[in-house]
């Protein structure tokens, strides 16, 4: 007997069928004698309607009111993956963040999850009741509901997984595993049998939406048992593991793009010491993540500042600069939100050279015209026009040899 957790993603819940199935996946772990926690997400289409309607009354609009509003596709969810397990004759009750609770820190939007209280979950689910957690949310210290950003429900299910001492976390989505890139975006994309803590961890950062970034971390800190697979079919996913236990280190392991983020370009800024940490504090003083940075060589004293924002707070960034600009000293600020950035992960860079030259070389070929460059010790990442996305990924994927036979 173990005790899991089960994670079903907006795909895998679309629609009542589909319910049934998680239900019927939920009823084979229960009749093999486990205990089980399930953690879902909104059916898909519905997160998104719903920021839609905040941004469209205000794109500068509350985050709290934000919470009340997204958080609510969960609830929905769990409530009929509750009905769907009990008219298969499985006791079943659904539980919202507030109610187990899953307390947060108070970063409306983007919370983090501080501590979960899951006595009671385990209290119940030793009588063999199922527990249907909604994913994405929790309470704040302010006693109103906090979402974990865009993708979130992975890391409730990890962080549940964690407070329940659970043996296993197991990530059902829409696809059977974790690819070399994108497999919906790259039909050879190879599916891999286990991926790095590390590398996946820094695949996620950079866009690959299979797993949220906080849910690896988490997954690390917590040592807890992570595995991604299909809700569809009887697969064998992928494991997420230390790095040791993986025999065939590649060099490159993966391939993510984004198309999330937002180019700033702040024209003739004063080329003198401070005026970055003036233009990056006024972010930082918004809670406005700044990603890719360059600087441009200075003409006559001045210089243009490029760099990143995630497209969801360029509004708050634009004003915010606009508010600091007679203090900053600019001339213009330029967006642009036709950008993806393209980035290519693998531990194998600590020790192997010309990554990056492949990477140019590829793009070369292509025409594609790189914009910013940023790296770390296992990742190089480039900005491109969005359009060219889909063409830089496949021929990167060849490049490095990506490619299933
Ligand atoms: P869920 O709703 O189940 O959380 P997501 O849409 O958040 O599902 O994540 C699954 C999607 O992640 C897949 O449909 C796939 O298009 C995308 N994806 C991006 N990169 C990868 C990758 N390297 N391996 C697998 N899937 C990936
Ligand atoms: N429903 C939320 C979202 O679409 C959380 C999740 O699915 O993980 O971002
Ligand atoms: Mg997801």
């Amino acid at each position: 007997m173990a005790r899991i957790v089960m994670k079903f993603g907006g795909t895998s819940v679309a629609d009542l069928d589909r319910i049934r199935n998680v239900a019927e996946r939920v009823r084979r772990e229960v009749e093999a004698g486990n205990e089980v926690a399930v953690v879902v997400s909104a059916m898909s289409g519905t997160t998104n309607q719903l920021v839609g309607w905040c941004q469209s009354l205000s794109p500068l609009h509350d985050a709290r009111e934000y919470d009340t509003v997204v958080s609510t596709g969960e609830q929905i969810t769990a409530g009929l993956v509750a009905i769907a397990l009990q008219t298969l004759g499985i006791e079943a009750r659904s539980w919202a963040g507030w109610q187990v609770p899953i307390h947060t820190d108070g970063a409306h939007g983007k919370a983090r999850i501080e501590r979960i209280e899951g006595s009671e979950l385990v209290r119940r689910m030793g009588q063999g009741q199922v527990a249907v957690v909604t994913g994405f949310q929790g309470i704040g210290p302010d006693n109103r509901i906090t979402t974990l950003g865009r993708g979130g429900s992975d890391t409730s299910a990890v962080a549940l997984a964690a407070a329940l001492k659970a043996d296993r976390c197991d990530i059902y989505t829409d696809v059977d595993g974790i690819y070399t890139t994108d497999p919906r975006m790259v039909p050879k994309a190879r599916k891999l049998e286990r991926i790095s803590f590390e590398e996946m961890l820094e695949l996620a950062s950079v866009g690959a939406k299979v797993l949220q970034t906080r849910s690896v971390e988490l997954a690390m800190k917590e040592r807890v048992r992570v595995q991604v697979l299909s809700s569809f079919q009887d697969l064998p996913g992928t494991l997420v593991v230390d790095e040791e236990e993986i025999v065939e280190k590649e060099i490159v392991s993966g391939i993510a793009y984004s198309r999330d983020e937002a180019k700033l370009t702040v024209r003739r800024v004063p080329d003198r010491p401070g005026v970055a940490a003036a233009v990056f504090t006024t972010l930082a003083d918004q809670n406005v993540n700044v990603d890719m940075i360059v600087q441009n060589i200075s003409d006559e004293g001045m210089t243009d500042m490029t760099f990143t924002v995630g497209k969801t707070d360029l509004a708050l960034a634009q004003a915010a600069l606009a508010d600091k600009r007679s203090e900053i000293g600019y001339a213009d600020l330029l967006a642009d939100t036709n950008v993806a950035k393209i980035s290519v992960v693998g531990v194998g860079m600590r020790s192997h050279a010309g990554i990056a030259s492949t990477m140019f070389k590829a793009l070369a070929e292509k025409g594609i015209n790189i914009q910013v460059i940023s790296t770390s010790e296992i990742k190089v990442s480039i900005l491109i026009a969005s359009d060219y996305t889909e063409l830089a990924v496949r021929s990167l994927h060849t490049a490095y040899g990506l490619d299933a036979a």
